[in-house]
């Protein structure tokens, strides 16, 4: 049994969070992230359209933990981007809204991806990522924000244990400050999955377990150390089931939201299925043609 096991859940017209609510609790879980909008984007609707009130009574009928449930910040904030004021302006002010939007489904807890150091040294990059968490951190109270450990695409920061306490030392507001260990990410970055005990103790003692506020529960399709960041479906990648399940089951993470990004199949919302399985920790081959 996985406590706490959910995925990305969309949230869209006409029903909006009532409709995600019922989503997420249709497909199995007790815990999930959304997205305020689209991901690519930071165009938001108005909260009032978005059917709050509606969805929280159903979390609350049903007995879903809010404090299991996630916000994912938009991609394309950039705290890092240091070369461009307007850029850093932009992203901050997203965030901070983000923030916002957070608090006003009655949530704490913001994923955010670190940012791209771009032509930028690696280490001031870091620096500018903490100085603006640290303003959006004193500007709105009562809001988490996890950094995501990215698979090291490109110039992505956070792909490593290291880089992401550097950047979390680098905040004097780091009591807010969580991570969000993303399990095709951190394969990507070089990190091997096989001993679940190994994985969590390496990053108690580089980040302390107490930071570990959520993970992503993602296989890969590439081989570990590909720094490539594709997720696959649960057991169809070079992660597989069993380490996944082994991760997810660990009693460390009792407490942890383990929340799905894996591809859809098709048209096909995976989730379901795919939670089934992680539950009985039995893989069944051929699940996604019979979805
Ligand atoms: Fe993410
Ligand atoms: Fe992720
Ligand atoms: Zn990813």
């Amino acid at each position: 049994m996985i406590p706490y096991l959910g995925s990305h859940v969309p949230m869209a017209a006409p029903l909006f969070y009532e409709g995600t609510a019922r989503t997420a609790l249709s497909w199995g879980e007790d815990a999930f992230m959304f997205y305020t909008g689209a991901p690519q984007n930071t165009r938001r609707r108005p909260l009032e359209e978005l059917r709050i009130p509606e969805g929280r009574a159903i979390l609350k009928e049903r007995g879903l933990d809010e404090g299991k449930i996630l916000v994912h910040a938009p991609y394309l904030i950039n705290l890092a981007n240091l070369g461009n004021k307007e850029t850093r302006g932009f992203s901050l002010r997203a965030l901070k809204d983000e923030m916002r939007r957070t608090k006003a489904f009655g949530l704490s807890l913001l994923v955010f991806h670190p940012g791209a150091s771009l032509s930028f040294p690696r280490e001031e990059a870091m620096k500018a990522v903490s100085s603006a968490l640290d303003e959006a951190l004193s500007e709105v109270e009562g809001v988490w924000i996890l950094l995501e450990a990215m698979a090291g695409k490109g110039t992505e920061l956070g792909s490593s244990f290291e880089e992401i306490s550097m950047m979390i030392e680098g905040c004097s507001r780091k009591e807010r400050v969580g991570v969000c260990l993303d399990t095709c990410h951190v394969h990507d970055a070089g990190y091997s999955l096989d001993d679940a005990d190994a994985l969590l103790k390496e990053f108690d003692r580089v980040l302390g377990l107490g930071r570990l506020r959520a993970v992503h529960l993602n296989d890969s399709k590439n081989p570990r150390g590909a720094r490539k960041d594709r997720h696959e479906n649960i057991g169809m990648g070079a992660i597989g089931l069993d380490r996944l399940f082994r991760l997810a089951s660990h009693p460390l993470l009792r407490d942890v939201p383990k929340i799905l990004e894996t591809p859809y199949v098709g048209e096909k919302a995976p989730y379901k299925k795919e939670i089934a399985m992680l539950r009985q920790g039995i893989f069944e081959e051929g699940w996604r043609e019979s979805l």
